[in-house]
C-alpha cells in the first residue's frame, strides 16, 4: 500500500450478521471506531448490526481487522460484509444511532450465560446497589434464550416485560458505556423479581431475598429438598454429602438408582469431588455443563449420588458450577459440613424421569410438591424449559457431548446449502426430543425436550416449536420426521403438515443419526460410511434396527445398510428392556449355552424362566433386533452386572464402569479374546453380518474374571465392527467412517473403535457438536430435509 492510499480517507459500510444484537455490540463497535479515531455511526436494523466508518483507508482496515477478532464475549459473528460509500466528512466522533426495523429480518437470540465476573463482584460488594440481588445481570452474561418470547429481542417480547426498569436502571441501560447498556433483564433490589418460598401445598413460608434465601438455607443444612427456580426450569436440590438426604429424594422422585448431577460451589470444590484436569475450561465456561468427570474416592459426596457396580459407584459423577446469582447467593449462605468439607448440592432436574422441566410454579406445586419440603422459587417468567447440557469427559479421549441444550441452544450448526429462504422444520425423535429449524445454510437446535411419552412432554415440544417459529417469524415448507409409526413425534408432524398443506418428509432413525453427523462436519456432500449403534429403530425393512453399517450418499439424501449386527431376538418391546435377564436368556440359548450354570439362570423366575424355553423354541412372542444396545443387556446380564433396570441404557452403563474400572485397576494385564466373526454376504450381495452368538458364548464359559470379560467385551466389538466397516471401506472406496447413535456416547468403545478403524488406515469421525444419542437426531432429521427441499412436491409453493 502506497503513502498516498493510506492516507486517503474512505467510508465503509459494514454489515454484521449473527448474534450481535443483545450482547453489547454497538457499544463495542463504538468504542473500537473511536479508539481508531474513525467518524461515522452504527445501529441495530432486525437482522444484523450497521457499521458505517469513514478514516484513513489503512485504519478502516485495521477496523474491520479487529471487528470480528475482538467481538464481546457473547457474540457469534457469523458474516461481516462491507463495501465502499462515499465519504461524507460530516460531523466529527462515532456515534451510536437509532434502530431500524427491517420487516421479516430476523436476528439471533443468545444462549442463557453464567453469571459473569463483574456481575459476581459487584454481588458480594456490600457498597453495590446489586449487592445480593438475586438477578443480578448484564450485558455479558445471565437469562437469554430463556426468557425471549418474541424478536425483535427487545424487554415488551421477553419475561421481563411486567417488571418496568426504575430510574437508576433505566440511565444505566440507556448509557453506551454502561456495562448493562440494552442490558434487557437488567433489574435492581427496587425493579426487579422477587424472591419466595413456597410450602409444597402453596402456602407463602418467605418473601424477599434474605427471609427467602434463610430459609432455603436451613431446609438444606437440615437435610431436606428444596426445588430451585433455576434459568430454564427448577432444579430438585439436597445435601449431597447426606446419605439420608440423597436417599430421601431418590425415593420420592421414584428414581432409585439413575446418577444424579452434584453443583459444587467452586472450582476447588470441584476438584475434590473429581479428577477435573483439562476440564476446568469447560466447567468454568459461560454455558457451565454438567460435566461427568472419574470420582474422586474421598469426594465429599454420598456414594447414593451414582451408585454403580464397582467400589466407586459408577466412578463418574456429574459435576457443575453455580451458574446463576441464586445458586452463588444460595453457596455464600451454606454452612461447611463436617470439617473441612464444602458444601456441594445434588442438583437434579425438577422432573419425572424423560419429562420436561417444570417452569411455571403451578407446574412446580402440581409436580414437586411431593417431593420438595419448599420451594425456592420467584416471579421472573421462563419463557422455555431448558436443560443442563452434559459433557461426559473421561481423559484421555476427547469430551463427548451427552446433551446439547442450555448455554448452547438455540446457537445454529452451520448446515451448507440455501433453502431459499424457506424453512425446513424436523420434529426430532421420540426420547430425547429435540427439533431442528434449518433455513439458509444453518440448523438451529433447540433445548432438550426430554421423552414424548408424556403429555407435559408433548406440551412442551409444542412450546418449543413455537417459539422457533416466532424466531425465524416463518411457515415452514416442509417437515421431517422419523419413519417409526408408533412416534408421536411423527404423528405430531403430520398433523402440522395437514393444518399447513405441506409434505412430510421420512427419514429413516439410523440414516438421520448419520445425516447428522456429516451435517456437523459439513461433510454432507462425500461418501461416508457410518456404524450406527443405538437401542432401538424402526428399520427399512419394518424390523428393529439399532447395529447397523450405513452408506451415506447423494448429499446425504440416501443411506444404503451394508452390514449390521446379527439378530438378538427380544422379548416383548418394553418389557424385553426392561429386563435385559430374559434377553440374556434367550441369546445363552440360541448359543447353545443353559442359563442355568450362568448368573442368568437364578434372576429368572419360573414364569419367566418357561416362557423363554418355550419361546427360544418356537420363536412366538419374540422380536428380531441388530440392536447394539440389546446386546449390551445381554452382556450386562450374563456377567451377572445387571438384570433388571431402572433407568434407560442402565446396563450398559454400568458394563461400561466396570469395564474402565477393571482397565484402570489392572492397567498392564491381558484383555481375554472373545471372537465375534464377520459373515460376509459374498456374491448375495445383501448385507454383512456380525455373528454375536460365539462373543455371547464366550462370555458364559470364559473363565476370565467379570470385569475383565466386560473390558473384553467392548474391545471385541469394538475389533469386529471396525473389520466390518473396513471390508466395506475396501469395497466401495469410502475412506471415512462416522461414530454415532446412543451407544458411541460409552466411550470405552468410542476409543477402542476409533483406534481400531485408524488401524485399518480409516479417517474417523465423532461428533464434538450435538449428541450422539437421540438429541441429535434432529439435527440429521433437517439436513435431510434441507437437501430434499427440491425434490419433494410442495403444494403452494
Ligand atoms: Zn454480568
Ligand atoms: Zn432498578
Amino acid at each position: 500500500m502506497t503513502t498516498a492510499q493510506t492516507r486517503s480517507v474512505v467510508r465503509h459500510r459494514v454489515v454484521v450478521r449473527g448474534v450481535v444484537q443483545g450482547v453489547g455490540f454497538r457499544p463495542y463497535v463504538a468504542a473500537l471506531a473511536s479508539g481508531l479515531g474513525l467518524d461515522g455511526w452504527c445501529r441495530n436494523d432486525s437482522g444484523a448490526v450497521e457499521v458505517e466508518v469513514e478514516g484513513p483507508a489503512a485504519v478502516v482496515a485495521r477496523f474491520e481487522e479487529r471487528l470480528p477478532a475482538e467481538a464481546p464475549p457473547l457474540a457469534v459473528v457469523e458474516s461481516v460484509q462491507s463495501h465502499e460509500v462515499p465519504p461524507e466528512r460530516g460531523p466529527g466522533g462515532f456515534r451510536i444511532t437509532p434502530s431500524q426495523v427491517v420487516p421479516g429480518a430476523r436476528t439471533m437470540v443468545p444462549p442463557d450465560t453464567a453469571t459473569c465476573a463483574d456481575c459476581l463482584a459487584e454481588l458480594t460488594d456490600p457498597q453495590d446497589r446489586r449487592y445480593r440481588h438475586p438477578f443480578i445481570t448484564c450485558t455479558h452474561c445471565g437469562p437469554r434464550l430463556t426468557i425471549t418470547l418474541d424478536l425483535p429481542y427487545d424487554r415488551a417480547a421477553t419475561t421481563m416485560a411486567g417488571f418496568p426498569m426504575c430510574a437508576a436502571c433505566a440511565a444505566e441501560y440507556a448509557d453506551p458505556a454502561d456495562r448493562r447498556y440494552h442490558a434487557q433483564p437488567v433489574a435492581c433490589h427496587d425493579c426487579g423479581p422477587t424472591l419466595r418460598v413456597l410450602a409444597p401445598d402453596g402456602g407463602l413460608l418467605a418473601e424477599g431475598t434474605e427471609a427467602a434465601l434463610a430459609v432455603a438455607v436451613v431446609a438444606l443444612r437440615d437435610g431436606g429438598i428444596v426445588a430451585v427456580k433455576g434459568l430454564g426450569g427448577y432444579h430438585l436440590a439436597c445435601d449431597a454429602a447426606s446419605d439420608r438426604a440423597v436417599a430421601a429424594l431418590r425415593e420420592r422422585k421414584d428414581r432409585p438408582e439413575q446418577p444424579f448431577a452434584v453443583m459444587a460451589r467452586d472450582l476447588a470444590t470441584a476438584e475434590r469431588c473429581v479428577e477435573v484436569g483439562a476440564a476446568a475450561d469447560l466447567l468454568t465456561s459461560s454455558a457451565r455443563p454438567i460435566v461427568l468427570l472419574p470420582v474422586r474416592p474421598d469426594a465429599p459426596v454420598s456414594p447414593l449420588a451414582a451408585p454403580g457396580p464397582t467400589p466407586q459407584g459408577l466412578g463418574e459423577l456429574g459435576v457443575l458450577l453455580p451458574y446463576t446469582p441464586l445458586h452463588h447467593l444460595l453457596f455464600a449462605d451454606l454452612p461447611d459440613g463436617s470439617p473441612g468439607a464444602p458444601p456441594v448440592l445434588v442438583m437434579t432436574s425438577g422432573n419425572a424421569s424423560g419429562e420436561p422441566l417444570c417452569v411455571t410454579e403451578e407446574d412446580a406445586l402440581a409436580r414437586l410438591g411431593g417431593i420438595a419440603d419448599v420451594l425456592l422459587t420467584h416471579d421472573r417468567g421462563i419463557a422455555v424449559p431448558v436443560e443442563d447440557s452434559v459433557v461426559a469427559w473421561a481423559p484421555p479421549g476427547p469430551p463427548v457431548p451427552v446433551r446439547r441444550s442450555r448455554g448452547h441452544a438455540p446457537l445454529p450448526v452451520d448446515l451448507p446449502g440455501d433453502t431459499g429462504g424457506a424453512v425446513v422444520l424436523a420434529a426430532g425423535s421420540e426420547l430425547k426430543n429435540t427439533v431442528a429449524l434449518a433455513r439458509d445454510g444453518r440448523a438451529f437446535v433447540s433445548a432438550h425436550v426430554g421423552d414424548l411419552a408424556s403429555l407435559a412432554s408433548r406440551a412442551a415440544h409444542q412450546q418449543v416449536t413455537d417459539q422457533l417459529l416466532r424466531f425465524h417469524d416463518r411457515t415452514p415448507a416442509l417437515l421431517v420426521a422419523d419413519r417409526h409409526p408408533g412416534y408421536a413425534s411423527r404423528a405430531w408432524a403430520r398433523r402440522f403438515a395437514d393444518e399447513l398443506g405441506v409434505p412430510v418428509h421420512e427419514v429413516q432413525h439410523h440414516h438421520a443419526h448419520l445425516a447428522s453427523l456429516a451435517a456437523e462436519h459439513g461433510r454432507l456432500d462425500e461418501p461416508l460410511l457410518g456404524l450406527v449403534f443405538d437401542g432401538t429403530g424402526y428399520g427399512c425393512d419394518a424390523t428393529v434396527w439399532g447395529g447397523e453399517l450405513l452408506l451415506l450418499g447423494d448429499g446425504g439424501r440416501s443411506a444404503e445398510r451394508l452390514g449390521h449386527l446379527g439378530a438378538v431376538r427380544l422379548p416383548g418391546a418394553d418389557a424385553g428392556v426392561r429386563n435385559p435377564v430374559r434377553t440374556a436368556a434367550l441369546a445363552l440359548l440360541a448359543a447353545g449355552v443353559a442359563p442355568d450354570g450362568t448368573p442368568v439362570g437364578p434372576e429368572l423366575t419360573e414364569a419367566e424362566a418357561r416362557f423363554l424355553d418355550g419361546a427360544h423354541r418356537s420363536g412366538a412372542g419374540l422380536v428380531d433386533t441388530s440392536s447394539v444396545g440389546r446386546l449390551f443387556d445381554v452382556a450386562a446380564s450374563v456377567l451377572g452386572v445387571r438384570h433388571r433396570i431402572t433407568y434407560e441404557a442402565q446396563a450398559a452403563v454400568e458394563l461400561e464402569a466396570l469395564a474402565r474400572h477393571w482397565r484402570a485397576t489392572h492397567p498392564a494385564a491381558p484383555v481375554p479374546t472373545l471372537p465375534m466373526p464377520v459373515l460376509r454376504s459374498g456374491g448375495t450381495g445383501g448385507p454383512d453380518v456380525l455373528d454375536p452368538g460365539p462373543l455371547v458364548r464366550a462370555l458364559a464359559t470364559s473363565d476370565a474374571d467379570r470385569g475383565a470379560r466386560a473390558h473384553a467385551f467392548h474391545l471385541s466389538l469394538a475389533t469386529a465392527s471396525a473389520d466390518l466397516a473396513a471390508g466395506a471401506a475396501a469395497r466401495c472406496g469410502a475412506t471415512t467412517v462416522g461414530l454415532t447413535g446412543g451407544v458411541f456416547v460409552n466411550r470405552v468403545l468410542l476409543a477402542a473403535t476409533a483406534a481400531a478403524l485408524a488401524g485399518h488406515g480409516l479417517e474417523v469421525l465423532v461428533h464434538h457438536r450435538v449428541p450422539a444419542n437421540d438429541g441429535g437426531l434432529a439435527l440429521g432429521q433437517v439436513a435431510v430435509g434441507a437437501r430434499t427441499l427440491d425434490t419433494v412436491q410442495t403444494p403452494g409453493r
